[in-house]
């Protein structure tokens, strides 16, 4: 449930509502607005019966949220959240931003070479995993905090922000030492612990969708993290299985589009997993920017044969320069923005 306060509510008033509320056994969350202040009620997980606060004065609006998530929904909340980086970045804004690098942190020539390339190109968020989530355990595990250590470096040098996963409440810890966004991935997007963990956290999330999750889980899953008290998020399409294997996973454009109507979050889309061929990650990235993403997260290698993990998937050097040339004209399209200078002039 949201009231919204009549711009002439007085602070009494509203703390009569608080207080009601709060009595009911919810919890109040004001949130002041430029022309008037709202009240969230969190705490319920169905429709409340509204007739004890009806009546108080000062009310102007009672709005029941039908979604089952509240505070990242556009009903809780219509303006989309900016979250904004170290760096500058601003992610969910006009602007549409690129995320980039390998799958995983290999050695410190692997990943500056990579940051280097990338930042010269137009990314200013830098991906790479120093704990990686292997479908088989013999599989390369990442460099743990030796990676975060070569992340951050990376990012002192290019003066890009740095995105990587955390895998549990521990690796999380670490994570948020070093990096701006801890990423939760496909397969940990139901772990409701270390969800309430990463939201206690107070870094930004980027939350991937599970691989057999609907749009609602998704969202829900964010909304563990917003209920922690970090509304920092944004929602990552990282393609769904399917009964078609021509492609690694398929690629839910329609969730895109449909989040922007659902959340205020940002979203993300990350062609690589949800395709799997480095030969479709252009146009891929291409129809997520069309489709309203704010952003895309691919991965690139400049020596795909040798990387540890998911080569095939790698963007080349030239083929990043092809993409970030190519969102541009597709942003403006959409009426976004691309490029640092562009968004300057925009403000
Ligand atoms: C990754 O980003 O490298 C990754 C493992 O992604 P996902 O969780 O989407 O599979
Ligand atoms: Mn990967």
């Amino acid at each position: 449930m949201l009231i919204v306060m009549s711009s002439r509510a007085t602070p009494a008033q509203i703390a009569e509502v608080c207080a009601t509320i709060n009595h009911l056994g919810f919890e109040a969350r004001p949130m002041p607005g430029g022309q008037r202040t709202a009240i969230g009620v969190v705490g319920n997980d169905r429709r409340i019966e509204d007739s004890a606060v009806r009546g108080l004065p000062g009310i102007q609006e009672i709005i029941h949220v039908s979604a089952s998530y509240k505070q990242v929904s556009r009903e809780w909340k219509a303006d989309a959240t900016v979250i904004e980086l170290s760096n500058g970045t601003r992610v969910g804004g006009p602007e549409v931003v690129v995320m980039a690098g390998p799958c995983a942190v290999e050695s410190e020539t692997q990943v500056m070479h990579i940051a280097g390339y990338v930042a010269a190109a137009g990314a200013t968020i830098l991906r790479g995993g120093a704990f990686k989530p292997r479908t088989s355990p013999y599989a390369f595990q990442g460099l743990g905090v030796d990676g975060l250590k070569l992340l951050a470096a990376a990012r002192d040098r290019f003066g890009l922000a740095i995105v990587t996963e955390a895998l549990d409440p521990e690796s999380a810890e670490l994570c948020a030492q070093y990096a701006d966004i801890l990423q939760i991935g496909a397969r940990n997007m139901q772990n409701f612990a270390l969800l309430k963990h990463v939201g206690q956290l107070g870094k930004p999330v980027l939350l991937k969708r599970g691989m057999a999750a609907t749009i609602k889980e998704w969202l829900l899953a964010a909304e563990y993290i917003v209920a922690e008290g970090n509304p920092n998020v944004m929602l990552c399409e990282r393609g769904i299985r399917s009964f078609d294997d021509a492609t690694r996973n398929v690629m839910d454009v329609a969730a895109i589009a449909m989040a922007k109507q659902l959340t205020h979050l940002p979203i993300i889309a990350d062609p690589s997993h949800a395709t799997g061929r480095r030969d479709l990650v252009v146009p891929v990235a291409l129809a997520s920017v069309a489709a309203g993403a704010d952003g895309v997260i691919v991965e690139t290698h400049h020596r795909p044969a040798e990387a540890m993990s998911d080569g095939p998937q790698a963007l080349l050097p030239d083929d990043f320069d092809r993409m970030v040339a190519a969102i541009g004209p597709i942003a403006r399209t959409v009426g976004r923005t691309f490029g640092r200078a562009e968004a300057r002039e925009s403000v």
